[in-house]
């Protein structure tokens, strides 16, 4: 994954994003729970994030007006959110396997959606052909793997290398841990 500002990209696989984005469960997390947000993008989740000051009004707001899921550990928060009909997710601990299994208790996890977000900024990754990354990647990466995907706003690039084999071991893990609740 590497920043890069050029911007000769050509994306391709574009056809199905707005069907994509309608399917895709919307979240908000609180400022407490910026790697829980980094997780749940990860999971393919839109969610909203942000670690600059902002108020428990303007966090309210955001997840109303764009239906979103509030879920934070602040009681007061999750207290107001209730009281506006708004659909809600309680977070009791600071452990974050257990945070996502708290979540993935109430809100299913889709497959199809697994890394397919930008953990910086949430947005939706875009495929790229091998040529595109020629020289912006680390060359032993670019030698090892053919798929890769790019996020246009942060250019950052994304490709199946070791950190994906620990993060599918991860994601397997949480989804067999809420499976057995079943
Ligand atoms: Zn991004």
């Amino acid at each position: 994954m590497l920043n890069n500002t050029s911007n000769t990209l050509k994306p391709i696989k574009t056809y199905h994003i707005s069907l994509f984005i309608a399917l895709t469960m919307k979240l908000l997390c609180d400022q407490m729970l910026g790697t829980c947000a980094t997780w749940l993008r990860l999971l393919g989740f839109d969610t909203f994030y942000t670690n600059s000051n902002i108020t428990d009004d303007e966090l309210l707001r955001i997840a109303e007006q764009e239906n979103r899921w509030v879920i934070s550990r602040d009681k007061e928060l999750l207290f107001r959110a209730r009281k506006r009909d708004m659909k809600v997710c309680e977070i009791t601990t600071t452990e974050l396997d257990e945070q996502l299994y708290q979540i993935l208790k109430l809100i299913p996890l889709d497959n199809h959606h697994l890394l397919s977000r930008c953990t910086l900024c949430n947005s939706i990754l875009q495929a790229i052909d091998k040529e595109s990354v020629k020289g912006k990647i680390p060359q032993q990466s670019y030698q090892t793997y053919d798929e890769f995907w790019v996020c246009l706003p942060c250019l950052k690039y994304y490709w199946k290398g070791s950190h994906y084999q620990k993060i599918m071991k991860k994601i397997k893990e949480i989804k067999k841990k809420t499976q057995s609740l079943d």
